[in-house]
């Protein structure tokens, strides 16, 4: 399992606490899970969002290196 931080700015949701941007990947079976999480360290606030490689609906426009919320490229691969 990898992992991936950096941080990803102001709040939106608070304005005053630091939103970390949270990347993980694992392999189960014979399928990649691709997980994002950005958190506030202020008030908490979370979205998360995970790709998963056999996805019917994960197509080449989808990139689950990218974070859907910053739009970073991934740096562990
Ligand atoms: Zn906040
Ligand atoms: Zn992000």
């Amino acid at each position: 399992m990898a992992r991936d931080r950096q941080t990803a700015g102001l709040c939106s949701r608070c304005n005053r606490g630091t939103v970390n941007c949270l990347y993980n990947y694992f392999v189960k079976d014979a399928r990649t899970i691709y997980s994002w999480e950005h958190r506030c360290d202020d008030c908490g606030h979370r979205e998360t969002e995970a790709f998963r490689s056999d996805d019917p609906e994960l197509n080449s426009e989808t990139d689950p290196t990218v974070c859907p919320y910053c739009k970073r490229q991934a740096a562990a691969q």
